[in-house]
């Protein structure tokens, strides 16, 4: 192999540690810098401490090129490439948190040689703008530094294979060493057909405000179709596959369901928002995406109440919990706003996730955690299928049926079979799609609709 750049990157998270592991595969010497000693020690014993399908085995093969440190001024001078991988949460006004992006920029400032080839190369999501405003920032302190924009679009859950092969890889330089280098670093994959695009700073990153705020609108498309088949009689999976047929549409993103969640579409979208609120122009359509989804995740709790009443004293079982899955990351979840509404409500709820549990606890304590579905289940007045894992959607209704006390199922992600909910003696409801009820009743308990 030839010899490969080594790199740094700031940020052991969702992307960091796979923008990391990947390129210590493709053969880079990664320094990785993480400021929460819990994650040190994790990797350093060998343990990937987040859940992420691959990324264990990926890391205990390249381990060996993988080197923990906490801080920039223990980086070895001949590192040229910066990745800055810390998170932009938004902050109370809706725009995105830069503070731990300007920590890590300080900390490069001021521990970089004067004189040496080195640039900041930003990873994490920044409004427009922030890459001439860092520029400004090396100007005024007399930095050498330089910048490059090289936004991530990889998908929690199917982040390692996201980085082998990504849809596009996007560079926004200034047109120095900086932005050939970082096309050289993604050259293996390049070679393999990935496309490459090639631009200014300010583009690159509202390509990724873009590409988000696309996606969400998409999604909060079809849930208002969804809503408006509920109020006809049609079906939205049908609806859906129809529309998606036409290549100018596309079927990717026309799942209806209970609204979409997840650390960066909910950020994003508020961050474009307010970015152009900001430069004076109101961004009308965005304002009304974030609406829907708002009203998307309540509208289960509406459902329930349509079939049981009031909520109070009934015991209702959330069966997933993770934004999607194949993840653990709980940011922005449905489930967070949904099982708030039901315990406001007076509902008992239940709780049953593969792998999120542990991140759910410390956000949502008033759940009773089981740790099987089935368990969650029992006595429960309804379910509502909240994460789409392969598990819960392959579940034995019929053992279902025989644990629950009613006999509602809501299907959120509208990814059950209502034939096979219908036969085990329980009433399906998805999101746009009719109502099925139960063939045979299933005795006890109370009553659904
Ligand atoms: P994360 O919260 O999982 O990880 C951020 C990590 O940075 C944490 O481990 C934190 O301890 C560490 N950190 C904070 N300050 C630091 C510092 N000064 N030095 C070193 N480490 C520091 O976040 P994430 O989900 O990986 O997202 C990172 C960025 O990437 C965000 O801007 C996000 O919008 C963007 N992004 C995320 C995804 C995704 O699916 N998660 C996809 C594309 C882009």
């Amino acid at each position: 192999m030839a010899e490969r750049e080594s790199i740094a990157v700031f940020g052991a998270g969702y992307v960091g540690l796979v923008t990391a592991v990947g390129f210590a595969e493709l053969g880079s010497e990664v320094f990785l810098v993480e400021i929460e000693p819990r994650k040190r020690e994790a990797l350093e014993g060998g343990r990937v401490p987040i859940y992420e399908p691959g990324l264990q085995e990926l890391y205990d093969e390249v381990r060996g090129r993988i080197h923990l440190l906490s801080a920039a001024s223990q980086l070895p001078d001949s590192v040229r490439l910066a990745f800055v991988a810390v998170g932009t949460p938004p902050a109370p006004s809706g725009d995105a948190d830069l503070s731990a992006v300007y920590a890590v920029v300080d900390d490069l400032v001021t521990h970089t040689p004067r004189g040496a080839e080195r640039a900041v190369v930003m990873k994490s999501t920044v409004p427009c703008g922030t890459g001439k405003g860092i520029l400004r920032r090396f100007a005024e302190l007399g930095s050498d530094l330089a910048y490059v924009s090289c936004p991530e679009f990889l998908r929690e859950g199917n982040a390692v294979e996201d980085f082998f092969a990504p849809d596009r890889v996007v560079v926004g330089e200034v047109g120095d060493w900086a932005g050939e280098a970082v096309v050289d670093l993604y050259r293996p994959l390049l070679e393999q057909g990935v496309p490459l695009v090639r631009t200014d700073v300010a583009s690159a990153e509202m390509i990724k405000l873009a590409a988000n705020a696309f996606l969400a609108t998409k999604i909060s498309f079809i849930n208002e179709i969804a809503n408006v088949c509920e109020a006809t009689g049609a079906d939205v999976l049908e609806v859906a596959r129809g529309m998606g047929l036409d290549h100018r549409i596309g079927t990717a993103f026309l799942r209806a369901g209970i609204g979409y969640g997840g650390s960066c579409f909910t950020k994003d979208v508020s961050a474009l928002k307010l970015l152009a609120s900001n430069s004076g122009y109101h961004f009308q359509l965005l304002t009304a995406v974030i609406e829907v989804n708002e009203l998307q995740k309540r509208r289960v709790v509406q459902k329930l109440e349509r079939h049981l009443g009031s909520l109070a004293g009934t015991r209702i079982a959330l069966l997933g919990l993770a934004f999607k899955p194949h993840t653990d990351d709980m940011r922005g979840a449905a489930s967070v706003v949904l099982a708030g509404r039901l315990l406001g409500e007076g509902a008992e709820v239940t709780a049953y996730d593969p792998v999120a549990m542990e991140r759910a606890r410390q956000l949502l304590p008033g759940l009773e955690y089981r740790s099987d579905p089935y368990q969650a289940l029992a006595g429960a007045d309804a379910v509502v299928l909240v994460t789409e894992w392969p598990e819960l959607v392959a579940l034995d209704w019929r053992a279902a049926a025989h644990q629950m006390a009613g006999r509602l199922v809501i299907d959120g992600r509208n990814v059950l079979d209502p034939k096979t909910i219908a036969e085990a003696g329980l009433d399906y409801e998805g999101i746009g799609r009719p109502a099925v009820a139960s063939r045979q009743p299933s005795g006890a308990g109370k009553e659904g609709s």
